[in-house]
């Protein structure tokens, strides 16, 4: 059984590879909802749906958000009934809203909501939402707090950034599943998702970075940052107003007191090495997903470094992998 923690686009793309890879019946995903929102009185949740849309088939690659071939004749409708029409739902997308939003009114967790959705989409991997309870992240901007989403897609994330927060992560408890899975997967790994307000809402679930410094297998994790930039989006601006630098430094630092191994892109090969140097076990490859190919050529690199046994260091792992190709040991070179 493997374990991922993610977020949202970057997330998406890699469990996109992750499930050409592996049994999706092998995979459980733990999923941010710190993004959640109601929206014209309807529960999304961003992260949850994309990810169960690119384990159904629906997800719409040119956008990385919604159903593929959607349309958008609700949003227009709404709009000239003057609703707010900034976040942007599709019509085929709203019917999730609509279902899950009378699966919760009706009393449902958001978990149990999540699982019945999936059957009914034949998603074969296990989404869990990393809580039941209601954990918000709060972005604090020279113009007030804003909701993620106000601060991501209302305003295009140009506010400068104070800090971040997790509103109610202090009372929230992990869904049921969550700490049982990391704590029992052969290998957890961390999607590059964006490692403040992707990952850092799941981590502030009470128990979860304990469950990670407990778990069986390793903890890998892929940078999402590139030649100290963001692939794409805030990641960056986040970390730096959180006091981390944003390079690969930064989200090791960002996941220290877990990480077994962190996955970066060739080009970060020198400050690779300045890791290796502290202690962290760290290796290179390519890591940026343009194609279909580069998504299952980075699950399987991940796959194989996190189970072990393919590490030219780990000659006598006892997790070996069969089933998958050995990575070259060119991918681990400057
Ligand atoms: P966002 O920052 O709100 O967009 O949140 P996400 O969790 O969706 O984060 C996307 C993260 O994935 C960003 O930090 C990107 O830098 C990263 N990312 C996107 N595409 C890729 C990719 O192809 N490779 C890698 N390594 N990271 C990526």
């Amino acid at each position: 059984m493997i374990c991922v923690l993610t977020g949202g686009t970057g997330g998406a793309k890699f469990v996109d590879g992750l499930r050409q890879v592996i049994p999706p019946e092998e995979i459980t995903l733990i999923v941010n909802t710190g993004d959640d929102l109601l929206w014209w009185g309807l529960y999304v949740s961003p992260d949850i749906d994309s990810i169960t849309y690119v384990l159904s088939g629906l997800l719409s690659r040119e956008r990385g958000w919604g159903v593929k071939g959607d349309t958008f004749l609700c949003l227009q409708a709404m709009g000239q009934l003057g609703e707010p029409t900034w976040f942007h739902t599709g019509d085929r997308d709203l019917a999730m809203h609509l279902l899950r939003s009378r699966l919760l009114a009706e009393g449902k967790t958001l978990s149990d909501a999540t699982t019945m959705i999936c059957d009914k989409l034949g998603v074969k991997a296990r989404i869990l939402p990393m809580s039941d309870s209601r954990v918000e992240t709060r972005v604090d901007t020279p113009s007030g707090e804003l909701s993620f989403e106000e601060y991501f897609v209302q305003r295009w994330y140009q506010d400068p950034v104070n800090s971040v927060r997790f509103a109610g992560a202090s009372d929230a408890e992990p869904a049921p599943g969550v700490l049982e899975a990391i704590l029992s997967a052969d290998a957890v790994l961390i999607a590059p998702s964006n490692p403040i307000t992707s990952i850092g809402p799941i981590l502030s679930v009470p128990g979860v970075r304990e469950a990670l410094r407990g778990a069986r297998g390793k903890v890998a994790a892929v940078s999402p940052i590139v030649g100290n930039a963001a692939v794409a989006g805030p990641a960056g601006i986040l970390m730096t107003a959180q006091g981390l630098p944003c390079s690969i430094a930064g989200v090791a630092k960002a996941y220290e007191d877990f990480l077994d191994l962190l996955i970066c892109d060739t080009r970060d090969a020198r400050a690779a090495d300045a890791l290796r140097a502290n202690g962290l076990r760290v290796q290179c490859a390519q890591t940026i997903m343009r194609s279909a190919e580069d998504k299952t050529a980075l699950a399987r690199t991940v796959l194989s470094y996190a189970l072990g046994g393919l590490l030219a260091d780990e000659p006598n792992s006892e997790k070996p992998l069969s089933g998958l190709p050995a990575v070259p040991a060119a991918a681990d070179q400057p």
